[in-house]
């Protein structure tokens, strides 16, 4: 098995594989294990989903021996967990540094994938396992005149390892998502000014950090078999305390204080998606939560015009873009070096020598930032020239948008799989769960290819084309269509607009997956030989396979 990506999902991908005496193999891009936690190191940067979540729940020892400092951690700490858990399971032998793929094809004849890197390695796998992450490509707007703008340029996803030090400096952030909501507070500090150059209001919810004590995380440590059963059972992976009932259940006095009780953190900001059961799919429920938040940054800011601004506009649904958790964002700009600039009045036209250039005056600047975010769920998998069954490239196959079954298999692409895809709950939950949960399905699948003396499997077109259509039929009962945000691709120019996760939740799609696999794999075909493609088995001839007669129809 050959895995792409050393993050989250490669490195237990790579424990599981090993378990079950697979030859394995990861290629990673940078120089360290981590993903994300590798390449997004700049100022502030830390997870917004409680760490106590945002971990592996395979290894009860591990879940003991780990102490976070935070309720949510910090960017180096996370990286530490990692590089803690590729020496504590012995990962790094087959791990490969420093190598980044570039193509992988299915070779027909030879029934397997040959994968090619960027310094002309090759490497031939049975199974190719793409844990390449669903915001790793980062995307910068072409500024006219920044190759002669004199000061620094940063990217928050290319981070300088050794850091950056402000102090004293003129700097521009571009961006205002969740890596810019993170890094303003921080610089602000240093900075001697700092300009945040916004082209939407997003929300921003309060994170309520804090340091655990000894007491509290020996507590949640001693209660963690529950905790992991409360998050897989919640819609995101994570336990919100969500509540069940639909505003129009509640009195107005029960809104007002589910309302608060959810701003005021009661153990994170993400809860505020969940104070009523229907924010996500009803306007008028939806534009009350809205309203509520917007009343609470105002009631923030001094300044009215920088208050104005700070406030979505309500043509932005509460949480259709992915909502930011912050610690003072908003307060930042009460600071007198911390200024905020409309980019969609006054767009960017060119940076110069000195700064930056808007249509309304010229900025100087020591530094600019692109927080502009990332090409995301199919950027990394397209910036490879992925070629299927027949050499049918990937981005042939995905130019109206991405398909996959289950968000983990390709039809045409056989024994691949993609490790939280396009298709599944991914980025809308706690995504190490949900890494958990598809890598040990994958596992699963190939045992019982081993088991069955199976070589070959690839989603049928009909199931593939029947769970994209599912995708949009779920997601189009909800409000997240009705923002340009990168879970539809509007942050890529010429990118198709389609909503790109699986809305309905972690448990509803862990059950569909695995009564995939209790119903023998149904919408897989399979095959006895890699080559050939020959079908041996489907989800028809399941049936049979369960009856004792094996293998019995060939089609
Ligand atoms: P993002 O959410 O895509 O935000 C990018 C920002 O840049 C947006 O404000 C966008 O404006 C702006 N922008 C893009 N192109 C621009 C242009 N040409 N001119 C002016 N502004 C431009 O990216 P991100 O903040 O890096 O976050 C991406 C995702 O990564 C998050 O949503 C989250 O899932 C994850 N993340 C997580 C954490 C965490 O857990 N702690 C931290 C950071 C990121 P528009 O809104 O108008 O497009």
């Amino acid at each position: 098995m050959l895995i792409v990506g050393a993050g989250f999902a490669g490195l237990y991908q790579l424990y599981r594989a090993r378990e079950m005496g697979l030859r394995t193999r990861v290629l990673e891009a940078g120089d360290g294990v981590g993903g994300t936690w590798f390449w997004n190191r700049y100022p502030g940067a830390r997870c917004d989903v409680e760490s106590l979540d945002y971990s592996y729940s395979f290894s009860p020892e591990l879940e003991q021996e780990w102490s976070w400092s935070e309720r949510y951690a910090p960017q180096e700490e996370i990286l530490r967990y990692i590089n803690h858990v590729a020496d504590r399971f012995s990962l790094r032998p087959d791990i490969q540094l420093n190598t980044r793929v570039t193509a992988a094809s299915f070779e027909d004849e030879e029934g397997q994938w040959e994968v090619t890197t960027e310094a002309g390695e090759r490497f031939a796998a049975t199974y190719l396992v793409m844990a390449t992450g669903a915001l790793s490509l980062p995307q910068r707007p072409k500024l006219d005149g920044l190759g002669s703008f004199a000061g620094a340029v940063y990217h928050s996803a290319q981070w300088p390892k050794e850091g950056v030090d402000f102090t004293g400096k003129r700097v521009a952030v571009i961006g205002t998502g969740s890596s810019g909501v993170q890094m303003t507070p921080v610089i602000a500090e240093q900075a001697a000014q700092l300009t945040v150059f916004q082209r939407t209001a997003n929300f921003s919810v309060p994170a309520h950090n804090v340091a655990f004590t000894p007491e509290a995380l020996r507590a949640a440590k001693a209660r963690y078999p529950e905790r992991r059963i409360l998050g897989r059972e919640a819609i995101t992976g994570q336990f919100l305390n969500a509540n069940t009932k639909t505003a129009a259940e509640m009195t107005d006095e029960e809104k007002l204080a589910e309302l608060e009780y959810r701003w005021k953190g009661a153990g994170g900001g993400f809860r505020m998606l969940r104070t009523f059961a229907d924010q996500m799919s009803n306007e008028q429920t939806n534009r009350m939560v809205a309203e509520f938040v917007r009343a609470k940054i105002r009631a923030k800011i001094k300044d009215p015009r920088k208050a104005e601004l700070l406030c979505p506009r309500d043509n932005l649904p509460f949480g259709a873009k992915r909502l930011s958790v912050d610690s003072h964002y908003y307060e930042t700009f009460n600071r007198d070096n911390v200024d905020i600039v409309d980019v969609q009045a006054t767009p960017i036209v060119a940076a110069t020598p000195h700064g930056l250039r808007t249509t309304e005056r010229e900025y100087d600047f020591d530094a600019v930032i692109f927080a502009t975010g990332f090409d995301a769920m199919t950027g990394a998998l397209l910036a490879i020239d992925i070629r299927g069954s027949g050499g049918v490239p990937l981005r042939e196959r995905w130019k109206d948008g991405p398909v996959a079954y289950l968000g983990l298999g390709i039809a045409g692409y056989p024994n691949m799989f993609v490790i939280a895809g396009p298709g599944s709950p991914s980025v809308l939950s706690n995504v190490v769960h949900s890494i958990e949960t598809h890598v040990d399905w994958i596992m699963r699948l190939i045992r019982r290819m081993y088991a069955d003396g199976l070589k070959r499997v690839e989603a049928t077109r009909e199931a593939e084309a029947g769970w994209v259509q599912l995708c949009a039929d779920e997601a189009d009962k909800t409000l997240y269509t009705r923002a340009n945000s990168w879970y539809v691709g509007a942050n890529i120019p010429g990118k198709p607009r389609v909503f790109m996760a699986f809305v309905s939740g972690v448990p509803t799609y862990r059950r569909i997956i695995e009564r995939v696999e209790a119903n023998d794999y149904e919408g897989f075909k399979f095959a006895s030989d890699a080559q050939s493609g020959e079908l041996v088995r489907s989800s028809t001839a399941c049936a049979n396979t369960r009856s004792g007669n094996h293998h019995a129809r060939r089609q």
